[in-house]
């Protein structure tokens, strides 16, 4: 048998599907291609980031006597150009979850078939199959808890699958024509605080499960504290498994309550999973469809400021200024300050934010990025209240007691005492107190928090009154 295995969002060796049953059966043609067209949103960040995993991939890939073909242009063609060239029998690949990627297949199904090749799909690259419907019903389900419990109950974890020991190449391969060069280390810009590819991926789990999957549950909300697994962008490149987290995390003696908390994220992930499958079009449009009338304002100013972190909250611009634009990622409690931040108390909409983590965040997944998003925004499935209006000054004295999470990313504001820290000067008491001179260039604040949160209120009571 001569396949082609077809690197999609899954570049690893691990746990992956399509090459171990592609391996098994004879050689292998591995292909990666870089489809313009796939990609809704702008993905310059996310180029480099993959560039460096394509080049991790091939040498891998090297080690076991094969090697990546990677092309650009659009999938269909160049595939159904490499099978025909390299007469190959079959296409191998996990399925995709967004809309572009399922009418992607069905195309490549067809236009293959016609040339003789078959195209086998092996399942998805999820926990649970996120085309399940709800119990009893052909409609999604909408409450995470039920969903959850159900997918708990219903599958047992699947056994990662081990990397093949060996991925024979097509024998006498003739030049493909229109390849690229795979890329080089030595290209790459670091990345700070994550080291793209699979030996990456697996040493990042390791440290989480070693060092903080223990306090997971209560750590996990502090933006400083080093909580969180920061696994996100490994995930969405597909550098690991999820099936493999949760077996590694399975093994792990860390206290059940950490282990349960870490499993309810990946299961957040796997509930947007879902709701991408049975809503394509959540990426750009209210998933409550009655929302689409909602007002958003059109205040430019206001978001360039949120932008670029100079909104004078201190919690909203050290992640947006600093932390994302900086490393690529930013702690789960900002992104949601700031994304609250941005449709509440500046009326955005959603998909304006949304669009801007789509262009620059390194772990940008379409349907985690969506769901969290209509969520802030109250338009969501299972989503927060319309009332619930994060107050950034609260959330930075509660999840940043001490401000190190500022200080370390808005140094100018490092000489502020901790109880000043998260305070701008008009939301103080006491209006007049002095900021040490170095503070003097951050912002004053850009809306008046009780003016915007009652400003929100009335838009969004409105708007209910009006649906
Ligand atoms: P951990 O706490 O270690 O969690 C482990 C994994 O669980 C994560 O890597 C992620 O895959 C999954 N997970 C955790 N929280 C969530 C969640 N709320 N929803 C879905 N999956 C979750 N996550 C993305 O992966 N890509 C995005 O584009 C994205 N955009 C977001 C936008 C907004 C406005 C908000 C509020 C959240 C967004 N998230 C997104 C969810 C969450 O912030 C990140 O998954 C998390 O911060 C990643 O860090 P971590 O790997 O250390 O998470």
């Amino acid at each position: 048998m001569r396949s082609i295995v077809w690197f999609r969002h899954n570049l690893r060796l691990s746990d992956n599907r399509p090459l171990s049953l592609a391996a098994k059966e004879g050689a292998v043609l591995p292909v990666y291609v870089h489809d313009p067209t796939l990609s809704l949103f702008p993905d310059r960040v996310r180029q480099r980031w993959r560039k460096r995993s394509l080049w991790e991939l091939d040498r891998s890939l090297r080690k076991l006597g094969n090697r990546l073909h990677v092309f650009s242009g659009s999938s269909c063609e160049i595939l159904l150009k490499v099978a025909t060239r390299v007469r190959a029998e079959r296409v191998y690949a996990f399925r995709g979850l967004t809309g572009e990627d399922r009418a992607l297949e069905e195309r490549l199904e067809n236009e293959l078939r016609k040339a003789g090749v078959s195209l086998h799909l092996t399942g998805f690259d999820t926990l649970y199959p996120p085309d399940l419907a709800a119990e009893g019903r052909s409609s999604p389900w909408k409450i995470f808890t039920p969903y959850h419990r159900f997918c708990r109950q219903s599958f047992l974890p699947e056994h990662p699958l081990p990397a093949p020991s060996r991925v024979d190449s097509l024998p006498s391969l003739a030049s493909l024509g229109g390849e690229e060069e795979v890329g080089g280390a030595g290209e790459v810009v670091s990345f700070v605080g994550f080291e793209p590819g699979e030996a990456g991926a697996m040493h990042c789990l390791r440290e989480f499960l070693e060092n903080s999957l223990a306090g997971y549950a209560s750590r996990r909300d502090y933006p400083a504290e080093e909580g969180t697994s920061r696994l996100s962008p490994h995930l969405a490149s597909g550098e690991i498994s999820v099936r493999e987290i949760v077996q590694r995390l399975q093994e792990s003696d860390a206290p059940g309550k950490d282990r349960e908390k870490f499993l309810e994220e990946l299961g957040w992930r796997e509930f947007s999973a879902h709701l991408l499958f049975f809503h394509p079009e959540m990426l750009v449009d209210p998933l409550k469809k009655e929302w689409a009338t909602m007002e958003w304002t059109s205040d430019e100013a206001g978001f360039l400021a949120w932008k670029e972190g100079r909104t004078g909250f201190p919690l909203v611009d050290a992640g947006m200024m600093r932390e994302l634009a900086e490393t690529g990622w930013m702690h789960n409690r900002v992104r949601m300050v700031a994304a609250s931040f941005l449709v509440k108390n500046l009326g955005v909409s959603w998909q304006s934010g949304s669009r801007w983590f789509a262009e620059r965040l390194l772990d940008y997944d379409p349907a985690n990025n969506a769901a969290s998003w209509q969520w802030v925004a109250g338009c969501g499935i299972d989503a927060a209240p319309y009332f619930r209006i994060f107050n950034p000054v609260l959330q930075g004295q509660r999840y940043d007691p001490h401000g190190k999470y500022v200080r370390r990313f808005l140094p100018e504001l490092s000489a502020l005492p901790d109880e000043k820290i998260h305070l701008p000067r008009k939301q103080s008491s006491s209006a007049d107190w002095e900021r040490p001179a170095s503070s003097q260039g951050y912002p004053e604040p850009i809306v008046d928090l009780s003016e915007s949160r009652e400003a929100a209120l009335r838009r969004y009571r409105r708007f209910r009154t009006l649906a």
